[in-house]
């Protein structure tokens, strides 16, 4: 049986990423960047103010304070998006708002509650002259011409996941249209002669399918789409039958969920033996034993176990860390943390996955076991805020030990 890492090794060294396609920048938002982009600019563009002020020479100020402000004309008012065409000379002020291109001549603003029109500025009546109660030094609040970014300077990476403040630079740098990955195909595919459809009465020994939207919003939220199949009986005519209709909409990768273990009516290990190939069936972790991989017409397979919670940490563990390197990012690997414990936990010596409830501690996460891990305990995982990690080999925990926590954000 493969230990979790080797598993997920094994599993990644097999895919490939997607192809590219170019979309509208409207449509970028959560999708992975299929080129990097190099700045065609300075940023800022031109220097210019931060603050609502008035442009000065700073030397004029020298003296200036509360007792004994300086007193200086005003000659001009710049709002934001004006270029002034006069040159400040010694001796004057020009008004300037935020955002406002510096004037040749100045080299600093004065921030206009440094002025006696602070309180005053009701109007947009250009005073004849300001009193300023404060000395500047040169260059402040004035944002210079490339102090953010400079032209040349890489802004972002091919194969990186676009954020909101992404999207903000890319519209800065006029990139309308974008080459980002195309989105991955998803074939889903549910197995079980128990499960009804959500719209179903429910009839003695039936239990509704559960795993399809769960694992398709899993796949949703890794940038992918979903094609299910639908629910498919335990047998191998249908089972293959609903892997090759997958197969014909050209999926990126096909995920089944149940029968895979080693039930009597467990026929997906067996359509996969026998029409394609099974390259591990099972895995060393708890829950989730029963997780087979391999390949269908020459399409990555995953067979997640059927147990919801078990299928649910089967696809964190194995399959978002797959799509997102099927989607073409970069940085597939999952952010994680650190929670202490705060009560002794017990293990099995396979590397477990619980559900756990945190809570401040000393500065950081705490992590407390929720009571129920059993594999089909549903309500468990929607109450729990994460999960934490016990490594393999390890049957005791004691509470203060510090160990890998994922919070579901
Ligand atoms: P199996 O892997 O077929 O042995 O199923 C393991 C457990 O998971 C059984 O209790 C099944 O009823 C349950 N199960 C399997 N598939 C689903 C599903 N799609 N939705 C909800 N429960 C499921
Ligand atoms: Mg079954």
């Amino acid at each position: 049986m493969l230990q979790v890492a080797e598993a997920k090794e094994r599993l990644l060294s097999k895919l490939v990423s997607v192809k590219k396609e170019k979309i509208s920048i409207d449509e970028a938002f959560g999708r992975v960047l299929g080129e990097s982009i190099i700045a065609d600019v300075n940023f800022p563009l031109f220097s210019n103010s931060s603050m609502d002020g008035y442009a000065v020479y700073s030397d004029d100020l020298a003296s200036a304070s509360f007792a004994n402000p300086v007193i200086i004309p005003v000659v001009s008012d710049i709002p934001a998006g004006k270029v002034e065409d006069q040159v400040l000379q010694p001796g004057q002020a020009m008004r300037i708002m935020t955002g406002a291109p510096i004037p040749d001549g100045a080299d600093a603003v004065v921030p206009v509650e440094d002025t006696n029109t602070y309180h005053e500025q009701t109007e947009k009546h250009l005073p004849d002259r300001i009193k300023i109660f404060r000395p500047i030094k040169p260059g402040n609040n004035i944002r210079p011409i490339g102090e953010d970014f400079k032209n040349g300077d890489n802004i972002l990476s091919n194969g990186h996941r676009l954020r909101a403040q992404d999207l903000g630079i890319l519209t800065l740098l006029g990139k309308n249209e974008l080459s980002v990955y195309k989105k991955p195909l998803i074939g889903l595919i549910s197995t079980g002669d128990e499960l009804l459809q959500p719209h179903e009465e429910l009839t003695p020994g039936k239990i509704r399918e559960t795993n399809s939207p769960t694992i398709s919003s899993l796949i949703w939220d890794c940038g992918a789409q979903v094609k299910f199949t639908g629910i498919v009986k335990d047998n191998m005519r249908d089972i293959q039958n609903a892997l090759d209709s997958l197969v014909r909409e050209k999926p990126d990768m096909i995920i089944s969920t149940a029968g895979v273990s080693v039930g009597v009516y467990d026929y997906v290990k067996k359509v996969i033996e026998e029409q394609g190939s099974l390259d591990f069936w099972r895995v060393k972790m708890r829950p989730g034993k029963p997780l087979a991989f391999g390949s269908y017409r020459k399409i990555p397979f995953v067979g997640l176990p059927g147990n919801p919670v078990s299928s649910f940490i089967g696809f964190e563990v194995f399959l978002r860390p797959a799509l997102n390197f099927i989607g073409g990012e970069v940085d597939w690997r999952r952010l994680t943390t650190q929670a202490t414990l705060l009560e002794d936990v017990q293990s099995d010596g396979r590397e477990s996955y619980l559900r756990v409830f945190f809570e401040d501690y000393e500065g950081g996460l705490g992590a407390r076991i929720n009571t129920h891990q059993g594999s089909g305990n549903l309500f468990s995982l929607v109450t729990a805020d994460g999960l934490i990690i016990v490594p393999i080999g390890e049957k005791t925990l004691p509470k203060g030990t510090l160990v890998e926590a994922w919070p579901w954000n």
